[in-house]
């Protein structure tokens, strides 16, 4: 039996081998340090050949089962339908590409491609030894993703809903008006805010900076609208918040939002955490909904 491998290509790209659930071996990040958009300016065959590289590495000259990749967007069947943060992939039969790629390289595994943000809700459930339970996820960067597990056959683009009126409030990068991303995105918050950087105004709102402070309410309270949104549909539970802007989050104040935005006895009492940390989480997780998905393997 060989090595489940998964991959995270989000703001930059991230692989490593997979066993039990847990990573084994090193990770292989591009870029090795951090770079928000490392990927946004990439052509997708290049986004592919840099995948097969890190794949080399992470499987060490073993053989591979099966690749899970997650990518932010709408994947459906290996063709990434959309994905604002990364348009040049929009309509690419990625899943495809990468397999023929991988071919070249002397792999040949079947590949399952998913939404990163869902990759990243299976990494929890598996870190929690929660596979039979609903696992929802948050996740908080240039754009906002939001991830279920077990993955349910929706859209999963949670991270546009709506949640203002304002038709000022235009910032998401797929041009909707009133969406979450418009506002919690780190792409939307420089858009917002030309003079200053979201790590500033996060800095200036602890100061006490009336601009900024009320920045921060508002970014605490779309969050929360959205949750609710998500528990008046499918009932209250665990709601985990990750990516890297999730060092903004300040649970407390999350929750106290969330508390008068839901108000009915049975829906109330879910829970917020905060897990900063995401490229394990998500690879572990592409690499179990992989194993699901084209193994028959839990
Ligand atoms: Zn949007």
């Amino acid at each position: 039996m060989g090595l489940q491998i998964g991959v995270l290509a989000a703001e930059h790209i991230a692989a490593g081998a997979v066993e039990d659930h847990a990573i084994v071996g090193a990770i292989r990040r591009f870029p090795d340090q951090s770079d928000k958009d490392y990927l946004a300016e990439m052509p997708a065959e290049e986004i592919a050949q840099r995948i097969v590289e890190a794949v080399q590495i992470a499987r060490a000259g073993q053989s591979v089962d099966c690749l899970g990749v997650g990518f932010p967007g709408i994947i459906g069947e290996g063709i990434v339908e959309e994905s604002p943060n990364l348009s040049q992939l929009k309509g690419q039969n990625f899943g495809l590409l990468l397999t023929a790629l991988l071919e070249q390289a002397g792999i040949s595994a079947p590949v399952h491609l998913l939404n990163d943000a869902d990759a990243m809700a299976a990494g929890i459930a598996a870190a929690r030894g929660q596979l039979d339970r609903v696992v929802r996820v948050w996740f908080l960067g240039s754009g906002i993703g939001y991830g279920r597990y077990p993955q349910a056959g929706m859209i999963g683009e949670g991270g546009h809903t709506i949640v203002t009126l304002d038709p000022k409030e235009k910032f998401c990068q797929c041009g909707g008006v009133g969406h979450l991303e418009g506002i919690m995105g780190y792409r939307a918050m420089r858009r917002r805010f030309l003079d200053m950087e979201p790590e500033e105004v996060f800095a200036e709102a602890k100061a006490g900076d009336a601009r900024c402070v009320a920045f921060v309410e508002l970014w605490h309270r779309a969050l929360a609208a959205a949750t609710a949104t998500s528990i008046h549909y499918e009932g209250p539970g665990k709601f985990y918040m990750s990516g890297p802007d999730s060092r903004f989050v300040q649970t407390e104040m999350l929750q106290l939002y969330l508390r008068d935005m839901v108000k009915m006895s049975s829906l109330q009492g879910s829970a917020i955490e905060v897990i900063p940390t995401s490229d394990e989480i998500a690879i572990v997780g592409a690499a179990v909904s992989a194993a699901q998905a084209v193994c028959g393997r839990a």
